[in-house]
């Protein structure tokens, strides 16, 4: 077992995570909390809901080859190991899970896979093909590998929680699975690895998926409930800045059935392009 600069412990091979969870196992549960690094404070927070659920937490840091598309962003999707590490430390996590792509796959691109059904069609599975596969595979992998009390995920990833969940609860994995709030900058973006990508002006014009869910939000409250209208005011507050919209849907917060009308509860979801970036942001009405 390796540890890192920083000096938290750190295992790269399923030998040494074996080892590494066998020390830590114990009466207050363990918590697993699941990333592809670059970590930031949205990240962190998830460390922190992990910690009041389990007394010991496992963060493991892997960029899942499985769950990206043939033109998407692996090669350049942001990485510092190094980084992370320290931060990791500084939060107190117990142990940090990276292994590196074969260590993952031994045998190689797993021929059977965990598909989301009808779930991963609506919203980002409908301009993702194959990512939430990509996903559900590698996430159901690290819950035999880690057998986490509970996992935590973030919200900002909406349908990937709603998923992970179900796949916890309808395939018998004994675990909790948490969703924990949007943790966004000052100006209200929702912290991403992939913020890091933004250049220039597009920083700044990222703000308006959140400044569009907000007006959204705003109108709902006013008594606005029909989904067309309050898809158009996000819509309309992406484009003025010269954002281009993928989708903006109002959905039922578990099944992830399109709404015409907003109730409270419901989440609406939208995924953006601003400059070459791909964006993603929601809120519950
Ligand atoms: P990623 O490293 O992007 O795969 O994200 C790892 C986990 O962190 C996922 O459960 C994300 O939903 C969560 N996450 C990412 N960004 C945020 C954020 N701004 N607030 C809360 N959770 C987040």
């Amino acid at each position: 077992m390796a540890e890192g600069r920083a000096g938290v412990r750190v295992a790269r091979t399923r030998a040494e995570l074996a080892a590494a969870l066998r020390a830590l196992r114990g009466a207050g549960g363990l918590g697993l909390v699941p990333t592809m690094g670059y970590l930031h404070e949205g990240h962190l927070s998830l460390v922190d809901a992990a910690r009041r659920r389990a007394e010991r937490v496992v963060v493991s840091i892997f960029v899942n080859p499985l769950q990206f598309g043939p033109s998407e962003d692996l090669g350049r999707y942001p990485r510092d190991l190094d980084r992370d590490l320290a931060l990791l430390e500084a939060r107190g996590a117990d142990l940090v899970f990276t292994p590196e792509v074969d260590a993952m796959y031994p045998e190689g691109d797993p021929i059977v896979r965990v598909g989301p059904g009808r779930l991963g069609e609506g919203l980002c599975g409908a301009f993702r093909p194959g990512h939430f596969e990509g996903v559900l595979t590698v996430v159901a992998k690290l819950f035999h590998l880690v057998e986490p009390d509970v996992a935590v995920f973030g919200a900002k990833d909406y349908q990937q929680g709603i998923l992970v969940r179900r796949m916890a609860r309808e395939l018998d994995f004994p675990l909790e699975v948490e969703l924990a709030p949007i943790v966004r900058e000052p100006d209200g973006l929702a912290m991403s690895s992939r913020n890091a990508h933004l250049a220039g002006e597009d920083r700044a014009r990222a703000a308006s998926l959140y400044r569009g869910l907000s007006a959204a939000r705003e109108a709902f409250r006013a008594g606005e409930p029909r989904a067309s209208i309050l898809g158009t005011l996000v819509r309309r507050t992406v484009e003025e800045v010269g954002g281009r919209i993928q989708y903006v849907e109002l959905v039922d917060a578990e099944t992830l059935a399109l709404l015409e009308r907003a109730r409270a509860g419901a989440v609406l979801a939208v995924a953006a392009h601003v400059g070459p970036t791909r964006l993603i942001d929601n809120v519950t009405l």
